[in-house]
């Protein structure tokens, strides 16, 4: 009775007490009137109370097994009505009723229903072999049958042996339950578990049934049988239970959707019953000598052959099973188990006050990782991934991988408590990942949205919906990376490239800024500044970075950050860096040419150090122009170097023995580990802005900005400063031995044509005219 047992059994409690207190009645007080009327009153009773119950099943349910309670009730009904006839027989005639009687026909009545009942109800579409149904079915008639023969039908047969009408009456009822039986157990088998309890219940009503109209045969062959017999109480006890199975049936809660086919447990060893039975009850009755022994044992070993052979199927099925519902790189429930346990969650709330929530989370910049370090390593990250936010769900909750770089958790239970757990998994993501000796730092955008009691017509498709459109929004926004869906939330179409839902603005809008990047690329409409690099102990500039912007016709001047994620995600990365250089370097000849000699750093994306070509492109881009090598620094940044050690480390160590000066940009800003430091042959440390920005007021970051500082030399490198805003940093830097400094104190990124004023000159002699903003 599993989930609603307090009702049923509430409704339960007076009929079983009634059939308690028949059963002793009847044991006890012997034959008299009065006992009969009482009797056949109180099963009366029982039979009405079955039909009523089994009214209330056939209403409350949907499809077949509507029609198979509606069958039942009707069934109910003319046994309650045959036995009204029996009890007017003794109570208004004060006789008992003739064999047969009326009452006889509605007995048949019920026989024929009640086998017309049965076979509707299993709702499922037959999934096994009709050949193995229809087999189950004849060996489970046969040993109930043979059972019922050698423990009482054999002697109603003998006692009618000349006599066929009243051997078919007799033989009626005991035949027309084994067949119910038969079909109850069959149904059984293949019945779906919910369904199990109810058929269950129905098999035992059914055979309590047969137990009685067996005996009663058998007591009537011999003439032994009148009202107030003990026998009547187990017809009480089967009318008692087919009430609990029909409201048993109205309790169980809507389908699940079905899910891939395995058999149940019972399907294994439930058709060996019968066998069993008649196997080892038989023999020992009708059988002589050593085989009354011998055929039982051998019975029960082919029972447990052929349920130990059913069960090891039962396993591969599993497996099987199994196997088509979970992601096979995560182990992760796959979008079509997510789906069924979602519509599945929104249909339990609409029937019992649950709380339902959906998560839906993306990582950020997966794609870079999947091109840097291939897809083996990426796969591992995912895997990885995987068991950190499986640590993060709660019991009962579904985690599952529903795309490359996606996840999806539903939140099931009493309470909502999706804020507690989107919650832990962000805090999940701040450890870095290990793989293959890289740490990496990911992060997720996540979105998150709650099923709320005063929508109950939302549908699962509506609630993955919503989630989706709160991640892309946390997607957009970067920060928090935790959203929760709210109705102003902007849809974002989610194939239309993520990196262009970051940019801001809408997919159509997006797809419109790739086309016109990529025209602005084919066309030179892309512009390189110049942001000088100060010595910070003489003040001259020491050389310039070259960044890229796009002066954009219609929206200005963009900056990198509106951009440059387009530029990763749709391949344009060898194109832009090219051109950058191109133009980075032919400004350099021009200054060159004026006399000035101004180092130029550039920046390189983290796929062009995996080019083992780009140290010899570089090279010649120098050497036609004839630039000395060590005029050009490459900036990269430290999460890349990270990531791929051993290519790049070769790629870099070729551009040193080139000459070309290599740079770690924004040291300090991600995951910093000093261990590159060492492993790299590098030029230059860049101290990430935010790194020494609080070096004046904390005197902690102060000791770790003079460790780096210190450590850098020791190295053999120089240290520049980044993003210096204010004169007491910048004096701080230099009084602590930083070599160089770069920021918006010393000048914003202004146009080549302005960096000739620069070059050579102090800073304090420039003109602040002559440094132009950025919008
Ligand atoms: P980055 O390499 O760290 O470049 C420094 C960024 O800090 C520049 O932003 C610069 O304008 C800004 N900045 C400089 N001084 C200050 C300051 O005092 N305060 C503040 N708040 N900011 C300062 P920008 O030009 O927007 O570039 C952003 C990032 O875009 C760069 O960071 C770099 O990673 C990337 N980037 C720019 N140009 C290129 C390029 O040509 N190729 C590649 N691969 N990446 C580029
Ligand atoms: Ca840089
Ligand atoms: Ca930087």
């Amino acid at each position: 009775m599993g989930r609603y047992p307090r009702q049923v059994i509430a409704l339960m409690v007076a009929p079983l007490g009634l059939v308690l207190a028949l059963t002793a009645l009847l044991g006890v007080a012997g034959d008299n009137p009065a006992v009969r009327i009482i009797d056949d009153l109180l099963n009366f009773g029982l039979l009405v109370y079955a039909t009523v119950c089994a009214a209330l099943a056939a209403r409350s349910a949907l499809g077949r097994l509507r029609r198979a309670w509606a069958l039942m009730t009707a069934a109910l009904a003319a046994w309650a009505i045959g036995d009204g006839i029996w009890l007017l027989y003794e109570l208004i005639l004060r006789q008992e009723a003739p064999v047969p009687s009326a009452a006889d026909a509605f007995y048949v009545v019920f026989a024929v229903l009640a086998v017309a009942a049965m076979t509707q109800f299993v709702t499922e579409p037959m999934r096994e072999s009709r050949l193995r149904i229809a087999l189950d079915g004849i060996t489970v008639a046969l040993c109930l049958f043979l059972l019922a023969w050698i423990l009482a039908l054999h002697t109603v047969y003998d006692a009618y042996r000349d006599d066929r009408a009243a051997l078919f009456v007799a033989l009626l009822y005991p035949a027309s339950d084994l067949a119910m039986l038969t079909i109850a157990v069959v149904t059984l088998l293949r019945a779906e578990a919910r369904q199990r309890v109810v058929l269950t219940v129905l098999s035992g009503a059914i055979a309590v049934m047969a137990v009685a109209d067996i005996t009663y045969a058998v007591l009537v062959a011999g003439d032994n049988y009148r009202t107030g017999d003990p026998i009547d109480a187990v017809w009480g006890a089967a009318a008692v239970l087919f009430a609990a199975a029909a409201l048993i049936s109205r309790r169980t809660p809507t389908p699940r959707p079905p899910t891939l086919p395995v058999p149940s447990n019972a399907s294994l060893w439930l058709p060996y019953v019968p066998l069993l039975l008649a196997g080892t009850v038989g023999p020992p009755l009708v059988m002589t000598g050593v085989e009354r022994f011998l055929v039982p044992v051998i019975v029960v070993a082919v029972c447990l052959r052929q349920s130990v052979s059913a069960w090891e199927n039962r396993r591969l099925l599993t497996a099987a099973a199994d196997q088509a519902l979970r992601d096979p790189l995560t182990g992760l429930a796959n979008t079509a188990l997510f789906d069924d346990r979602l519509a599945h969650a929104m249909v339990l709330r609409s029937r019992i006050d649950r709380s339902v929530a959906v998560l839906s989370l993306d990582l950020d910049d997966f794609k870079l990782i999947n091109d840097n370090l291939g897809h083996s390593t990426a796969d591992r990250l995912l895997a990885d991934v995987g068991r950190r936010l499986a640590d993060c769900a709660r019991t009962g909750d579904t985690v599952a991988r529903t795309g490359g770089d996606e996840f999806a958790l539903l939140l099931e239970g009493p309470f909502d408590e999706s804020d507690a757990v989107a919650r832990r998994v962000s805090a999940a993501f701040d450890i870095p990942f290990t793989v293959d000796g890289h740490d990496i730092l990911l992060r997720p955008s996540i979105g998150v949205t709650v099923a709320s009691m005063s929508e109950p017509d939302l549908t699962p498709e509506v609630l993955r919906e919503r989630a989706a459109i709160a991640m892309h929004a946390a997607k957009r926004a970067r920060s928090p990376e935790v959203q929760t869906f709210s109705a102003d939330m902007v849809p974002v179409n989610g194939a239309t490239v993520d990196g262009a839902a970051r940019a801001g603005g809408d997919g159509a809008a997006q797809i419109r800024l790739l086309g016109e990047l990529r025209q602005a690329i084919d066309h030179h409409g892309l512009d390189v500044v110049y942001q000088p690099k100060i010595s910070l102990s003489s003040g001259e500039t020491v050389g310039v970075e070259a960044l890229l912007r796009w002066p954009h016709p219609q929206l200005g001047l963009l900056l990198p950050e509106t951009f440059l994620s387009l530029i990763r995600e749709q391949g344009l990365i060898q194109r832009v860096t090219d051109l950058v250089l191109d133009k980075a370097l032919d400004d350099a000849v021009r200054w060159y040419g004026h006399d000035a000699r101004i180092p130029v750093a550039v920046n390189l994306f983290a796929p062009s150090l995996r080019e083992t070509d780009q140290p010899d492109k570089l090279c010649r881009a120098l050497g036609c122009r004839g630039l000395p090598t060590d005029l050009l620094t490459v900036e990269i940044t430290e999460d890349i170097v990270l990531s791929e050690m051993d290519l790049v480390t070769a790629v870099l160590r070729r551009l040193r023995e080139y000459g070309v000066r290599v740079a770690i940009d924004d040291f300090g800003s991600g995951y910093s580990s000093l261990s590159y430091l060492r492993d790299l042959a590098i030029d230059e440390v860049k101290l990430d802005r935010n790194f020494i920005a609080p070096v004046t007021s904390d005197p902690r970051a102060a000791a770790v900005a003079q460790a780096v500082i210190d450590l850098t030399h020791d190295l053999g490198a120089t240290v520049v400063a980044e993003g210096i805003e204010d004169v007491a940093t910048a004096d701080w830097l230099r009084d602590h031995g930083c070599d160089v400094g770069q920021g918006y104190l010393f000048g914003r990124p202004v146009e080549a044509a302005q960096i000739g004023v620069f070059a050579g000159a102090d800073i304090r002699d420039i003109d602040d005219a002559a440094v132009i903003s950025p919008p």
